[in-house]
């Protein structure tokens, strides 16, 4: 358990902080750690409980804004001593306000340009979430994430779960296009392992070539540009746009068609 991904949240009951081994009373905010669907079914890895003083020690970013999850590297919380600044205490509280930049662009789409990168990510990631999906940012923990910015799977209780990768493209420059290479450098990152779903996703568009690519693919590789983030921007998930990877007609057998819309 390297990294912790902490929700802020109020204690449902008396808990031992697993950093400082203080009681963590019961209706206090803390933060809990939540483990990976996976990593809890098949190596039984629990929930965790931290106190404020432990994480708010670590001076963590407020990185994974949209999920209001904090990014926390575990053996950061015990080599910290646990001086406070009113400084640390403060900012934890402003974590959540990346979530209105959503409701900022949705104004003024185009201001999309002028994010930053980290920005952007965490706007798609905003999206995902919005989408029914969890996120989770995982490019700047390792160098050789294979061109994999976020990893998805469908939240709750899904009776069908599935991994999903995203790379995530931004373009100062609206007119720049993602061309193929980056599409089949991403393929190559993602076939042949556990994805069931794969997704560019650029504020800009992408060549003929990198979606004739893309479609070669059979469905594994979705690619969307400005016009995407835009239907997206209005909560807008159920767009015909959205099933133009699904055909409309398979044909299982020689001859044998089945119509699926
Ligand atoms: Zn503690």
């Amino acid at each position: 358990m390297a990294t912790l991904y902490l929700l802020e949240t109020r204690a449902a009951k008396n808990y031992k902080c697993s950093g400082c081994d203080e009681i963590i009373p019961r209706g206090t905010m803390h933060f809990r750690h939540d483990p990976h669907p996976m990593a809890r079914l098949h190596r039984g890895e629990k929930y965790t409980h931290w106190c404020r003083k432990c994480v708010m020690a670590t001076n963590p970013r407020p990185k994974e804004q949209v999920t209001r999850r904090l990014f926390v590297r575990r053996e950061n919380i015990q080599r910290t001593d646990y001086q406070l600044s009113l400084f640390d205490v403060v900012r934890i509280e402003l974590v959540g306000i990346g979530c209105n930049l959503s409701e900022r662009l949705s104004g003024n789409p185009k201001l999309i340009h002028s994010l930053s990168p980290d920005e952007f990510e965490d706007f798609i990631c905003n999206r995902l979430h919005a989408m029914g999906f969890e996120p989770r940012q995982i490019g700047s923990t390792f160098q050789a994430d294979g061109g994999v910015d976020v990893i998805f799977w469908p939240r709750g209780s899904s009776s069908f779960p599935f991994l999903g990768a995203a790379q995530i493209k931004h373009h100062q420059n609206p007119k720049r296009r993602e061309g193929p290479g980056t599409v089949r450098d991403f393929w190559g990152s993602i076939s042949g392992r556990p994805f069931s779903a794969g997704i560019i996703v650029t504020n800009t568009s992408f060549s003929p070539s990198a979606e004739w690519f893309a479609r070669q693919q059979n469905g594994l590789i979705r690619l969307r540009g400005f016009e995407d983030i835009c239907r997206w921007l209005e909560n807008n998930f159920s767009s015909e746009a959205e099933w133009r990877e699904i055909p409309s007609t398979i044909e299982l057998a020689p001859g044998m068609l089945v119509k699926i819309r």
